[in-house]
């Protein structure tokens, strides 16, 4: 479809630090692929910003970004609808990041949140600009909305501060973002915290079904509920959780078996891994299809770094162009 008939463009992003799992597929991926239909998409595997945490070692960084387009693509982002691209594919983000790094002070980065919780084990000058990196991302797409969840709010604001402060001092160029909540789930991890691959909590979207209920097995239950019979409490559960979001109708299925301790824990994992299984089972198919055929893989991210250079020369054309750092006319 042509870029004009799209009313408005949706920039997001994820960094390939591992494999997905499935707290990033309801929390984000799943709201992307609805989004795909209703607004111009780029979707951005941000390599660089990745490189925050993994500059010493960069190994295992390509194989990284390959397996989270498998993810995506599995997942079911369609590349006619959506740029799916790699950030590093489009120097342009480093561009507008020198640019923008003019216009913001260092206070205002190190007050940031998410400085603050991580300047002890990152302290790098890359770090502290993150935020400016990703004002640069949405930016440069004229990205009208970025879906996040409210941890990122501080940073889409200070994205839409930059657009403002840049339109202010050099002429109105740049478009004003706006963060996109949507209700998701915060799927819990065995642990009973947020899902995360950092906490190694996580249930992989990669895992076979075997290795799905060995996870979902381990994961902490009420507490109170020691014995089989023991009646339980579904609403501190993180399994009940993960039932709400898989299961057809938990609440009359699963809740009331566990209140009376006719379901016992183990059943009710079992209960929930298959029902986890059968709802992975066809992005796992494609995934395991994706990973034969990697050359397809990177030809679509070739093609969407394509589409995305299209949106972002076009961009700085214009930001250099208000800044008056244009020197020479361009070739034709
Ligand atoms: P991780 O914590 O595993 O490193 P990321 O921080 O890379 O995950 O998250 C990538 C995306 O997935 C973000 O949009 C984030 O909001 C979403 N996400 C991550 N974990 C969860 C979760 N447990 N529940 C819901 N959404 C999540």
């Amino acid at each position: 479809m042509a870029e004009t008939q799209r009313k408005e463009t949706i920039l997001s992003g994820m960094q390939p630090s591992g494999a997905l799992h499935i707290g990033n597929f309801e929390g984000a991926l799943a709201n992307w692929v609805r989004l795909q239909n209703d607004y111009w998409m780029f979707c951005c595997i941000v390599d660089w910003h990745a490189l925050t945490g993994s500059w010493r070692d960069t190994r295992a960084i390509k194989d990284q970004i390959f397996l989270m387009a498998v993810d995506w693509l599995a997942a079911g982002l369609d590349p006619e609808k959506c740029a799916i691209f790699i950030q590093s594919d489009v120097k342009e983000h480093a561009e507008l990041h020198l640019l923008f790094s003019m216009l913001i002070t260092v206070p205002t980065l190190t007050r940031l949140p998410t400085y603050q919780e991580k300047k002890d084990s990152l302290d790098s000058y890359g770090f502290l600009g993150y935020p400016v990196l990703q004002a640069a991302d949405i930016c440069l797409y004229a990205a009208n909305k970025v879906p996040v969840g409210k941890d990122q709010e501080k940073h889409i604001w200070l994205a839409a501060d930059l657009a403002k402060r840049f339109n202010a001092t050099y002429k109105k160029t740049l478009v004003e973002p706006e963060a996109l909540f949507t209700e998701v789930p915060v799927m819990p991890g065995n642990d009973n915290r947020k899902m995360s691959k950092s906490y190694d909590n996580h249930i992989p979207i990669e895992y076979t079904d075997k290795q799905t209920e060995k996870r979902v097995k381990s994961y902490f239950t009420d507490p109170k509920k020691l014995r089989q019979g023991d009646p339980g409490n579904p609403d501190t559960c993180p399994v009940f959780l993960l039932h709400k979001v898989y299961s057809d109708n938990p609440e009359a299925e699963v809740a009331p078996d566990c209140r009376s301790g006719a379901l016992g824990c183990v059943d009710c994992k079992l209960k929930l891994s298959a029902r986890l299984n059968e709802r992975l089972r066809p992005i796992r198919d494609r995934r395991a299809e994706l990973v034969k055929r990697p050359d397809d893989v990177w030809d679509i991210l070739q093609v969407g770094a394509g589409r995305a250079r299209t949106r972002a020369e076009s961009v700085m054309d214009k930001v250099r162009s208000a800044m008056k750092i244009n020197y020479r006319k361009k070739k034709k």
